[in-house]
């Protein structure tokens, strides 16, 4: 009787174990999908005309050479990414190669 006991607790044990180990991987993977999904800003955002937000950087007259969103502190897209989050931006992205008024150079 103890032996069965012994074994459900194993199993049980088992699926426990790997529900704590699968959360955190299911919860980045999950992040990453709802980044990349977002929309992009569009030109005619409140938020994006009062910052002079622009695809393109290199458009952009009062940028500092060398600073888009790829480098900036707000940006939340993965190194390497196309487009991302920003923390100005809620639930939409940014493109990469974009830029705003708020850009402040990422210190990591
Ligand atoms: S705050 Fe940074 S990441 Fe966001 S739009 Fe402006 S430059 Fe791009």
């Amino acid at each position: 009787m103890n032996e069965v006991i012994d074994e459900v607790r194993r199993g049980l044990l088992k699926k426990v174990t790997l529900g704590v180990v699968l959360i955190p991987v299911a919860g980045a993977a999950l992040k990453t999908a709802v980044a990349a999904d977002a929309p992009l800003v569009t030109a005619d955002d409140p938020t994006a005309k009062a910052l002079k937000y622009t695809t393109d950087a290199s458009k952009a007259t009062d940028a500092k050479p060398g600073s888009k969103c790829a480098n900036c502190a707000l940006y939340q897209g993965a190194a390497g990414s196309s487009q991302g989050g920003c923390l100005l931006f809620p639930g939409k992205s940014v493109m990469a190669s974009g830029w705003c008024m708020s850009w402040a150079a990422k210190t990591t």
